[in-house]
């Protein structure tokens, strides 16, 4: 099994407000803000940036960021991210976009900065598909019955962890997306999570979490960017919430299962985009893969997925909005260190 600390790290520059302090050197490249990633190292107090190639790295003591240049993937304490652009050269020097780091590193480096984030106390579980839709399938069962079996575990233990849980669907019935997103919507201090199984060609494997794509970024799961990109959802509001939910869910799916990290996407699928609650949609695995087929047929390999859930809420709950509204911080006056919730505390003492 693989062993790294996963660790949050969360910080929102509380958009407009910090990133309008001169401490940001701003660079415009195709179109587009950057901000180099000195410029964060600095910020966030990780050192300065080390580059080999193309490789990047800044690290601080238990924190650790890593990027490639021309890549869009991107590592936080060896935990994948898909950035919504890739890490650019930008004024000769290796640069992430500004919405990158508004909506991605800041809220995952500093959740507890996230504003009017409100206390979690229930639990909106989504199974995917149902009724005449079985999704996905493999030689060993369908999508659907999986997906319910996960959320049905994950209800229970939930429950005995002292959440309110409710379910879009618990017996094998179709409900159209818009319900289910309206559904969870009635819930106050609420967490939404859609459990879902992938399928592709034979080769892919692995799980990965999918978050609603903030306004202007193009969805990783669309052929290219679409004008519908530019047109605000209702889950932009919770933006900084699910990405810190992304984070920590992913983490703990991915390091408990030991599956390939296909990383934490952006996407604009109807359950995320019209869902007004804080939220996330998983994959645990492809059904079109022998290997994972045969793992999630398996109940342990559905009941860890359950564990892993549990104890990403939990993590979520402990980490976000733990600290009252706090004058926002700017570059050279933050003296406070970055609150680091430990994500795994003692993973052998899991079942
Ligand atoms: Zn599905």
């Amino acid at each position: 099994m693989r062993r790294f600390p996963l660790i949050f790290i969360f910080l929102l520059l509380a958009t407009a407000r910090l990133l309008a302090v001169g401490d940001w050197n701003l660079v415009k490249f195709e179109g587009r803000d950057y901000v180099s990633l000195s410029n964060i190292g600095q910020f966030y107090q990780l050192g300065s940036l080390q580059q080999s190639g193309s490789n990047l790295i800044l690290r601080s003591g238990s924190r650790c960021l890593k990027g490639q240049l021309g890549s869009p993937e991107f590592y936080i304490n060896n935990l994948k991210f898909i950035l919504s652009y890739p890490v650019a050269e930008v004024g000769g020097q290796p640069s992430i976009s500004r919405m990158d780091l508004t909506k991605l590193l800041e809220p995952v480096l500093r959740p507890s900065r996230i504003l009017n984030s409100t206390k979690v106390n229930t639990i909106i579980l989504d199974p995917g598909h149902g009724g005449h839709d079985n999704g996905a399938a493999s030689l060993f069962g369908n999508e659907k019955n999986y997906a319910l079996d996960v959320a049905l575990r994950t209800r229970d233990l939930l429950r005995a962890a002292g959440f309110q849980v409710y379910m879009t669907r618990s017996t094998d019935r179709f409900v159209p997306l818009e319900e289910r997103a309206a559904f969870a919507g009635r819930f106050p201090n609420a967490l939404f999570i859609s459990i879902h199984f992938n399928s592709s060609g034979n080769e892919a494997t692995g799980v990965e979490t999918f978050t609603l794509a903030p306004r202007g970024v193009p969805s990783m799961a669309a052929d290219g960017p679409a004008l519908s990109d530019f047109v605000p959802c209702p889950g932009n509001g919770r933006d900084a919430e699910n990405i810190a939910l992304a984070c920590a869910t992913h983490a703990t799916l991915v390091y408990n299962s030991a599956m390939f990290d296909r990383g934490i996407k952006r996407a604009r699928f109807v359950v995320l985009r019209d869902s007004i609650t804080p939220g996330v949609l998983i994959e645990g695995g492809f059904l079109s893969n022998p290997n994972d087929a045969r793992r999630i047929a398996t109940t342990a390999y559905r009941q860890q997925m359950a564990g892993s859930i549990l104890q990403a809420v939990e993590n979520y709950r402990n980490a976000v909005g733990t600290r009252p509204t706090l004058p926002v911080a700017t570059a050279s006056n933050d003296t406070t260190k970055p609150n680091i919730p430990v994500v795994i505390t003692n993973p052998s003492a899991r079942k």
